[in-house]
């Protein structure tokens, strides 16, 4: 008898197997940073490090030297700062006058993007001395978050004059469209940055997430913000190959294998009708697992694929909540077997292509991968 250990990790399972490359993560993130010269390149862990896990990836950066974190939510800092003690935690979504004394146990820094967000913690701070330095977050063309430029010569001569009333340690503004090459747009946001950080000298800037480290070459300033690159995304939405290295891979196994003649139809709803006598292979995963229901292939509409044996199989009709059907007739027949795992993620479905063929962005698909997953992590 075998040691339980020994066994396949999912033979006990029904469900997908995502695995983790922890190492792919790593040299990601060095790929980064020995692109950016001087800067620090810090890594944004917002949404659970996008879907694969803070505690999973915050330890790892760490080691590579990652030493600036930035997050959502207070609750992302409050986990990220377990992981990461004597770092840079940064909170983008800005401050709640309440959520002062978390700032203060943590040493977070509030990302500060409005003139409430500006006067609630200098009146927090007023009251507590060993408040951590703030972040100033600038708008120049996301209307979203951030202050409005022309609210930074006041500011700065608030700093000048010691009349802001607290410390501030990072300028940042954010990029509307930085996958684009040559984008007018993100010229434009460079130039009213430059102007921004002539009024702010004595402080650290940050401009680029992912794609602006790729588009925006030489305006690294002091610190930079990727995310979606470190997890095996593509910064640049071009024909050009993806220069980061796939860090997931999604698995499922096959759990029944059958035939349909050309006519019948398939999935709730019999959205779609097989044009041809047609093996079906059924899945054990579905839209609970967090994969996109935009992925549903119908008469009128294409959608995505699954890998079995080598083969793109087309996912087939409408995706029901534990279970997925693929049309498997061109697949190997050796591959087809009950039991055999079937790539749902991994190779040619990049994040990118799985993304694309829902719908979707390659973000999405990442920041949904479900909780029912047997996760398993290499390094
Ligand atoms: C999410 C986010 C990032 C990271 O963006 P990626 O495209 O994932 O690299 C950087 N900065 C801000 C302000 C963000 O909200």
């Amino acid at each position: 008898m075998n040691a339980p250990a020994s066994e396949p990790i999912h033979s006990q399972r029904h469900g997908g197997l995502l695995t983790i490359d922890r190492g792919a993560i790593r040299r990601n993130w060095r790929r980064l940073a020995n692109k950016v010269g001087n800067a620090s390149t810090g890594a944004v862990v917002k949404a659970n490090a996008y879907g694969l896990g803070i505690e999973t990836v915050v330890p790892a950066l760490l080691e590579e030297g990652c030493r600036h974190f930035f997050v959502a939510h207070l609750s992302e800092a409050i986990r990220t700062r377990k992981s990461a003690p004597n770092t840079e935690i940064f909170v983008l979504n800005g401050f709640l006058p309440e959520t002062g004394p978390a700032y203060l146990t943590h040493q977070l820094s509030p990302v500060l993007g409005s003139q409430p967000e500006i006067d609630d913690w200098r009146h927090f701070t007023a009251r507590n001395t060993s408040s951590p330095p703030a972040t100033l977050h600038f708008d120049t063309g996301l209307n979203r978050l951030g202050l409005s430029p022309s609210s930074a010569p006041d500011i700065s001569d608030a700093i000048t004059n010691h009349t802001l009333g607290f410390t501030v340690s990072l300028v940042m503004t954010h990029l509307v469209e930085a996958e684009i090459e040559d984008s007018p747009v993100t010229r434009r946001q460079c130039d009213a940055f430059l102007d921004l950080r002539a009024l702010f000298k004595q402080t650290r800037a940050s401009l680029c997430n992912s794609s602006g480290i790729f588009n925006c070459a030489g305006q690294y300033y002091d610190l930079l913000r990727p995310g979606y690159a470190l997890y095996g995304g593509h910064p640049l939405w071009s024909a050009k190959a993806n220069p980061m290295e796939q860090v997931i891979r999604l698995e499922a196994p096959i759990i029944q294998v059958r035939g349909i003649n050309a006519g019948e139809k398939l999935g709730y709803g019999g959205l779609y009708t097989a044009t041809r006598p047609t093996k079906l292979a059924t899945l054990s995963i579905g839209y609970a697992d967090g994969l996109m229901r935009g992925a549903e292939r119908r008469d009128d509409k294409a959608g995505g694929y699954v890998l079995i044996g080598g083969n793109l199989c087309p996912i087939l009709g409408r995706l029901s909540m534990d279970l997925l059907i693929v049309d498997v007739t061109d697949a190997k027949p050796e591959a087809v077997q009950r039991g055999a795992m079937a790539t749902i993620i991994g190779d040619e479905l990049s994040i990118d292509a799985v993304g694309d063929s829902a719908g979707t962005i390659g973000y999405d698909v990442l920041v949904s991968l479900g909780n029912r997953f047997d996760r398993h992590v290499i390094d």
